[in-house]
């Protein structure tokens, strides 16, 4: 079916449902063949063109030749970010993973460095084409069309997120490089624009809402925005936290996955918002149990473990994200058969043990965002006493609520009991109490170690 297209479109045509309908519709078993002849070259452009994997993969007994199968990935070494920051420092500026020619590097995205010296991620102008058609399928996907505008509202400076705009406007869209501007102005921005489509994180959009609904400006009402972007924290994967930002909005939310090693987004969702589809013609995945290494079962919970496969300038090879995931290669609603991210349940690093048991924020945030009694917003209190854990879960009633605060405190405690296994306290406070979180959200306090996590 052809569509209309305006604003520096090429192409006159394209199905109106994707981007690349060929690509994104093709069997599993083509999906596999794709990958694996892309790994075996990729793996070769690595031993060829990078020292480290070079040594590494002669340490390990393996040569790319030997690859018959995308299985066979399971022999090559692991690296994660503290190899990337090593091999950087030992190599500087970019580090011995590099596999190519500095003359061919011409852009570079930088990690934050909130834990250790900021991580390069360099591009090649190939590697970087590639990223903005794959952010231009990706927002295709779900749903952005040349008749938008879009307002970019993530920081520029020297985040992967900040070009991510770039495939809306390859796409056809307004864009508009809002970039990260105190709330009022955003809210002007977006105002004075009519932005139809924004992108931020989860607690930013609801935060936006909120603070748009105190200065008098329904978004439902007063604003145009129909679709909402967010990455950058568990939230955007769990259905109850979306459609509290949708209700308050009146627009979609999509949540889509990134990572400042690889790619702006990695994965999004489509306009089903069952599942964030996978860059599998970029980027493979394999989801592990980070304590053996070992596969996890299609829908199990696991360590999530990428290998490029094009992405010259720097390959990565088995980089463990640290992320814990889970997913499924069923086909989706809307004809597209690339694997989906069913969940991210959050940071290896985030993960609680209580009592012997696995537990993320996410699960609770679940929990938080399903009771319409609630605001919301929320707080883990994690301390030892006597030698055993104890959750303590902080939640908001929403203002006027009139009924039984006590009867509230126990449903919560019996809906977190039978969704994680976990006996917790709940505390239920009054409107407002909890701090609003504006970016990254802090929902943690262990206090068995002393320290925010
Ligand atoms: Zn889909």
């Amino acid at each position: 079916m052809a569509v209309a297209l305006r604003k520096g479109q090429k192409e006159q045509s394209r199905d109106a449902r994707y981007w690349a309908p060929v690509l994104e519709t093709q069997s599993r078993s083509e999906w596999r063949r794709l990958k694996l002849a892309l790994l075996k070259e990729h793996l070769h452009h690595a031993w060829e063109g990078s020292p480290y994997y070079r040594s590494t993969f002669e340490a390990a007994g393996i040569r790319p030749d030997q690859v018959t199968e995308l299985d066979d990935l399971r022999h090559f070494p692991f690296i994660d970010k503290t190899v990337v920051r090593e091999r950087q420092l030992a190599v500087p500026p970019f580090g011995d993973l590099v596999a190519v020619p500095e003359e061919e590097i011409v852009y570079i995205s930088a990690s934050s460095g909130s834990t250790g010296i900021p991580t390069a991620s360099p591009f090649t102008a190939r590697d970087f084409d590639d990223w903005i058609d794959y952010e231009a399928r990706q927002f295709w996907s779900s749903g952005l069309r040349p008749t938008d505008r879009y307002a970019h509202s993530l920081n520029f400076s020297l985040f992967v997120g900040g070009p991510c705009v770039l495939g809306a406007q390859k796409l056809g869209a307004l864009s508009i490089h809002a970039g990260t501007l105190p709330s009022e102005r955003l809210l002007a921005i977006l105002r004075q624009f009519q932005a139809t489509a924004i992108w931020t994180t989860p607690s930013y959009a609801w935060y936006l809402g909120e603070t748009a609904l105190k200065e008098g400006i329904d978004p439902k009402r007063d604003l145009a925005v129909r679709r909402i972007f967010v990455a950058g924290e568990p939230g955007g994967s769990i259905p109850e936290t979306r459609s509290r930002i949708e209700a308050l909005w009146g627009a979609g939310v999509y949540d889509y996955y990134g990572l400042s090693d690889i790619f702006g987004s990695c994965a999004g969702m489509c306009e089903e918002k069952d599942g964030l589809h996978w860059a599998e013609d970029h980027i493979h995945v394999e989801v592990l149990n980070p304590d053996t290494g070992e596969p996890v079962a299609e829908g199990g919970r696991g360590e999530l473990v990428l290998t490029t496969l094009k992405k010259a300038a720097r390959p990565m090879i088995r980089f463990r994200t640290g992320d814990i995931v889970s997913i499924t290669t069923e086909p989706c609603r809307c004809g597209r058969t690339s694997l989906r991210l069913r969940g991210i349940h959050g940071r290896l690093d985030d993960m609680l043990i209580i009592k012997g048991v696995n537990l993320f924020p996410s699960d609770i945030e679940a929990v938080a965002r399903q009771d319409p009694a609630l605001t919301g917003e929320y707080r883990l209190v994690v301390e030892r006493i006597n030698h055993l854990d104890r959750l303590t879960v902080e939640v908001e009633s929403v203002r006027g609520f009139n009924g039984s605060l006590e009867e509230l405190a126990h449903r919560l405690s019996r809906h977190v009991k039978a969704t994680t296994g976990v006996h917790a306290e709940v505390r239920v406070l009054a409107p407002d109490t909890l701090p609003r979180a504006t970016h990254k959200a802090k929902r943690v306090d262990d206090r068995r170690q002393g320290v925010w996590s």
